[in-house]
């Protein structure tokens, strides 16, 4: 029987057109970086089929050894990255190598600027892979067969980079894929043994399988290089974190962690240790030094960390190696002890595990604790890449709440920018004499925060308060009641207590003033009804006339609002209304009459909308406002 074989044309998805035309004219400087893509997924692809085949051994078709194969001829400019990996069915050469699966796609797009060094390191964040080949190639060719299909169900892909590639079955009796760029013209020096050579041991010399090339020869009579039939290992072809630290060098684990990081640039930071004791495992984790597009994807984002048992690789993404508030981490955790066959549903009950998640979340909270300390600017990118997730761990990990807590770097008025660079115990230092308490302040926007009224008398007095504006600034304050025993409090909670802050004489004051404003405080209340729980003389506004605060265990109004806008339910609770007895609107009220109601509520609307608040009758707020104007124009 003789296999029809037609041609298909088929064309790209529109995102790898635009990313095509991107990836030429932005790493076009960077071209080398191509081969490193193709050998790192030649290495995958092999990694792969050795996992495959624990489970069936046919796989491997009478050849267990996984190798991958660079070769040239430079008469025919063309360069070959092969590999006997696991290799690819028709639809997986569809989808793999004709659309763009990563989540955030849009995203990034909508990111390019045309700026070409700012595109390109975009890209790289983004990730090259494949598509890198036409950095270099003006077609390039796929020859692949999946691992246990018949000879006959090979593929051939090929594509000039345009917006089309073509597809046909054909016979290949080898598993694995073969990637023939025909170079362009321009860069036919890439066709050359010394040149790969040297590109392979800068870039790929990290990967497990062995890299293999012709061994060349001087020919006496032709008077040149000739590749022999000899093949030799190109690079060290074990893996890296199996050496000792000692014999890696820097350069070597920057280079590995683009290859499991999928990153383009080199990572922030990294830490690698080999664990003995009960469970024994190394463990080679990544801090990348930008954000992945996908970081807040949480289904889709990837979890970066491989998981190894005695070298064989088992699988990506093992997300119960990490928990989620370090998702970020990228490396690779290589055990002594799992079975081979371990699967994720394992996985996911292995005490073992959980010893080696607990292992690894305490490495790399070290890993952070000593930038913290020793790399400030470091840990300052770190955290405004990752900081809000790693907020999260606060709330996640009970075990490690007060580690992530010293790690949390926040704003505060002590610098009164949004630049989130206070920790707590900077915070602590600083605190006044007699200051028992860390304040905060929580709000929907940085500004609402800074100019909430509720900081009015922190101000006066120059007590620092730490000024949370993120979303998931509310959640970290609802788990966290202290650090290093010092208690948290919110400025719009409960009654202001500032304890020894205050000396005898204000108390007194304030006792004072409580007991004379009481006609006016009941009978604003009386006018509010439901709206409040309570209305009260407070002595912790100097500018503004009014604030609302919550009581001690109610819900705040922050969170409120929050809870609401997810479309969750907040329960219920009203605000308590204070009033600034020395301001001069609250003086004038207390000899009003006629208006007193609108004078009431336009007291109380204004301390919502002052802490970010939105009023139940917006209309009925204004007409009040210009009634009053008026009434005060006509005074005049
Ligand atoms: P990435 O490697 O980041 O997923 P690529 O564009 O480099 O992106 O590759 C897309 C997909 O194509 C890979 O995820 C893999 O499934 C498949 N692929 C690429 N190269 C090979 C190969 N040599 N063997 C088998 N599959 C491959």
């Amino acid at each position: 029987m003789t296999v029809a074989t037609t041609r298909e044309t088929l064309g790209f998805q529109t995102e790898v057109k635009q990313l095509l035309q991107l990836m030429i004219h932005s790493l076009y400087s960077n071209r080398e970086i191509f081969l490193r893509e193709l050998i790192s997924n030649a290495s995958d692809a092999c990694d792969k089929l050795r996992f495959e085949a624990l489970r069936n051994g046919a796989l491997f078709e009478d050849d267990a050894e996984l190798k991958i194969r660079v070769s040239y001829d430079k008469a025919a400019r063309t360069l070959t990255v092969a590999d006997n990996g696991i290799g690819m069915s028709r639809d997986e050469v569809i989808s793999n190598l004709g659309t763009i699966a990563k989540s955030g796609t849009r995203e990034f797009f909508s990111q390019l600027s045309g700026d070409q060094q700012k595109d390109a390191s975009l890209i790289g964040q983004f990730g090259v892979g494949f598509y890198s080949s036409f950095i270099v190639a003006d077609k390039v060719t796929v020859l692949t067969r999946r691992a246990g299909e018949l000879a006959s169900q090979g593929v051939r892909w090929e594509s000039d980079g345009g917006g089309e590639f073509t597809l046909e079955m054909m016979d290949k009796p080898t598993r694995g894929t073969e990637i023939i760029l025909h170079l362009r013209e321009d860069q036919e020096d890439l066709a050359d043994g010394w040149k790969l050579r040297s590109i392979i041991r800068k870039y790929s010399d990290h990967i497990v399988q062995p890299i293999l090339m012709h061994k060349q020869e001087w020919d006496k009579e032709k008077n040149e290089q000739v590749l022999t039939n000899e093949e030799e290992t190109v690079n060290q072809a074990s893996a890296l974190w199996a050496r000792p630290k000692s014999e890696v060098t820097d350069e070597q684990y920057q280079e590995f962690y683009k290859h499991v990081g999928h990153d383009f640039e080199p990572p922030l930071a990294w830490v690698h240790a080999r664990v003995e004791g009960r469970q024994e495992y190394t463990q080679l984790l990544y801090l990348p030094a930008r954000a992945p597009f996908d970081l807040w994807d949480r289904g889709g984002a990837r979890h970066g960390i491989k998981l190894y048992v005695r070298r064989v690789f088992i699988m990506d993404d093992a997300e119960q190696l990490m928990p989620a508030y370090l998702r970020f981490v990228r490396g690779v955790v290589d055990s002594n002890d799992l079975p081979l066959n371990v699967s994720r549903e394992i996985l996911q009950e292995s005490r073992d595990i959980e010893a080696i998640r607990a292992g690894c979340t305490k490495k790399v909270l070290a890993l952070l604790e000593d930038l913290a300390e020793n790399q400030k600017e470091k840990y300052a990118g770190f955290w405004k890449e990752f900081g809000r997730v790693l907020k999260e761990g606060v709330g996640e990990d009970h075990a490690n709440k007060e580690k992530i807590a010293g790690l949390l770097r926040l704003a505060s008025t002590h610098a009164d920018t949004s630049d989130e660079t206070v920790s707590l115990a900077d915070y602590i230092a600083r605190m006044k004499e007699g200051q028992d308490k860390i304040y905060y302040v929580t709000a929907e926007s940085f500004n609402a925060a800074k100019n909430s009224p509720h900081l009015e008398i922190f101000r006066k007095k120059g007590i620092e308060v730490l000024l949370l504006s993120d979303r998931v600034d509310e959640w970290v304050i609802g788990n966290l009641s202290e650090f290093s025993g010092k208690p948290l409090q919110s400025v719009a909670k409960g009654g202001l207590d500032l304890g020894a802050l205050e000396d005898q004489a204000e108390k007194e004051e304030q006792q004072k003033e409580s007991d004379e404003f009481k006609a006016l405080t009941d009978k604003i209340q009386a006018s509010l009804g439901e709206r409040v729980k309570e209305v009260r003389i407070t002595h912790r506004l100097t500018e503004s006339p009014a604030c609302l605060v919550a009581d001690e265990h109610d819900v705040g109004g922050n969170l409120a609002r929050i809870l609401k806008a997810a479309g969750q339910k907040a329960p219920e609770s009203k605000p308590i209304l204070e009033i600034n007895p020395r301001h001069p609107v609250v003086l004038r009220l207390r000899g009003e009459d006629k208006r007193f109601d609108d004078w009431a509520a336009v007291l109380f609307d204004q301390a919502l909308l002052a802490e970010g608040g939105a009023l139940d009758d917006p209309a009925g707020f204004v007409r009040r406002i210009n009634q009053l104007m008026l009434e005060m124009g006509g005074a005049a």
